[in-house]
C-alpha cells in the first residue's frame, strides 16, 4: 500500500514537472486556427529572411519536413543564397533561392495556398522576395522570435521574442501538437541546428531552463549534437581562416577606453581573399573575446548592391545593439546581435559608426 502510494506520488510529481516545463504556446483559438490553416492547405510556401542564417534555414526546413510528413507539398524559398556551412542540413539542396532563379521560383510562390513566414518579423526582411509573397492572397502565418512583429501582413502570429530561436518556438509548437515522439531525426537535427546557431552554440541568450528540455526532446529523437556542431563550426576553407587572420591583424581597431572594436571589409579585400558567401559569418563575434569589450562592429561592402555598406553589431551584457541599429543604421535586431545598412562609401560608413559610438559612449564606458 505504502509503496503504491509512493509510486503514485512519484508519478504525479513527474507529470507535474512535465506540465510545468512544456510551454503551451498557443491558446485554444490559435491552436485551432493553426491546424485548420495547415490542414486546409495543400501547397505550403515557407519563406525566411534575407541572408538566411542557421535558424532561418533550420526552422524553415524543420517545418518543411514536418508538413511533408503531414501529406503536404511544402517548399522553402529564401530571398538570397545561404552560407555554404549550412549546405549539409537535411533538405538544404531543395531550398529555392529567389534572387538566383526568380523566373523559376515565382510560379512556386504564386501557387501556394498557405504561406508560413519563419524567423521573420517584418515583410521588408524578405527583400526582393517581398513583392511576390505579398502579391499572393493566400493566408500567412508568422512563426518567429524577433522583437516587434508586424501584425499587419499575417493572419496568425506566433511570436516569442523571449525564446532563443525560431527553432525553439517550433519545438514548443510541435510539442503542443503532440509530435514530441514522432519527430524524425532530420526534423530534430534542423531544430537543434537552428537553436545552436542563434545562441553561439548555447553561449548567449540561452539561459532559460526550458531550452534544455527542448534539447532533451531532440536528443531522444536521435540527433548527433556534436556532429551538428562540427558541421556548422568546423568547415572553414583555408581562405576563411586567412581572412579572419587578416581582419584581426590588419583591420581590427580596438578602442580600449570605450570598449568597442571596429572592423571593415571592402569589395577589393573580398576579392583578394576570394571571400565566399558565409566566410564572414562569426567574424564580428571574435573581438568580443577581448577583455572588457562590450561592442563589436563589422562593416562590409555589399556585393549585391554597390554603394551599400552592411553593418553588423554584437554586444555583451545589456548594451542595446538593436537600439543603435535602429537609430543609426536603418536596421534592428536583438539586444546583443543586430544589423543594418548605410548608403555611401566605406569612409562615410566609418564616420557614421563614430557618431553612433559617441552617442552611446555612456553605455559603453
Ligand atoms: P547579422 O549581423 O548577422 O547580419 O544580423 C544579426 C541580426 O540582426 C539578425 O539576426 C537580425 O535579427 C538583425 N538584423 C540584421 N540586419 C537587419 C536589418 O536590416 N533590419 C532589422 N530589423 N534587423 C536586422
Ligand atoms: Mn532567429
Amino acid at each position: 500500500m505504502a509503496v503504491s502510494h509512493l509510486f503514485r506520488n512519484f508519478a504525479l510529481s513527474i507529470s507535474n514537472i512535465k506540465e510545468r516545463t512544456v510551454e503551451k504556446l498557443l491558446d485554444e483559438r490559435q491552436f485551432d486556427e493553426f491546424l485548420s490553416l495547415v490542414d486546409g492547405a495543400q501547397r505550403i510556401l515557407i519563406v525566411a529572411h534575407v541572408n538566411p542564417d542557421g535558424d532561418a534555414l533550420g526552422s524553415s526546413l524543420a517545418l518543411k519536413h514536418w508538413l511533408t510528413r503531414r501529406g503536404k507539398e511544402a517548399v522553402v524559398v529564401v530571398p538570397n543564397q545561404f552560407p555554404d556551412f549550412l549546405q549539409w542540413m537535411p533538405g538544404a539542396q531543395e531550398v529555392r533561392v529567389y534572387m538566383k532563379h526568380e523566373e523559376d521560383v515565382r510560379p512556386v510562390v504564386d501557387a501556394a495556398d498557405l504561406v508560413i513566414v519563419a524567423d521573420l518579423n517584418q515583410s521588408q526582411r524578405l527583400r526582393e522576395l517581398e513583392e511576390a509573397v505579398l502579391a499572393n492572397p493566400a493566408p500567412r502565418i508568422m512563426i518567429d522570435h524577433h522583437l516587434n512583429p508586424d501584425s499587419s501582413f499575417c493572419q496568425l502570429i506566433v511570436s516569442h521574442p523571449e525564446m532563443c530561436a525560431t527553432a525553439e518556438v517550433l519545438c514548443h509548437l510541435l510539442w503542443q501538437l503532440g509530435e514530441a515522439e514522432q519527430l524524425t531525426k532530420e526534423e530534430a537535427t534542423c531544430l537543434y541546428a537552428g537553436m545552436m546557431c542563434d545562441t553561439g552554440a548555447f553561449t548567449y541568450a540561452s539561459g532559460r531552463a526550458v531550452i534544455y528540455e527542448c534539447i532533451s526532446m531532440l536528443l531522444a529523437r536521435g540527433i548527433d549534437k556534436d556532429r551538428i556542431y562540427r558541421k556548422v563550426y568546423y568547415t572553414a576553407s583555408p581562405s576563411r581562416l586567412k581572412l579572419q587572420g587578416y581582419m584581426l591583424y590588419v583591420k581590427m581597431k580596438v578602442d580600449k577606453e570605450r570598449h568597442v572594436s571596429i572592423m571593415s571589409l571592402t569589395r577589393e579585400e573580398r576579392k583578394l581573399f576570394k571571400v565566399k558567401n558565409g566566410d564572414t559569418e562569426g567574424l564580428v563575434n571574435i573581438p568580443l573575446q577581448i577583455h572588457k569589450m562590450r561592442l563589436s562592429i563589422l562593416l562590409t561592402e555589399d556585393t549585391e548592391q554597390p554603394g551599400l555598406v552592411k553593418v553588423s553589431l554584437r554586444s555583451v551584457d545589456n548594451f542595446p545593439c538593436n537600439r543603435m541599429a535602429e537609430e543609426f543604421f536603418d536596421g534592428g535586431g536583438h539586444l546583443n546581435a543586430s544589423g543594418g545598412r548605410l548608403a555611401g562609401t566605406m569612409e562615410e560608413a566609418l564616420q557614421a559608426v563614430e557618431r553612433a559610438i559617441t552617442a552611446y559612449e555612456p553605455l559603453l564606458r
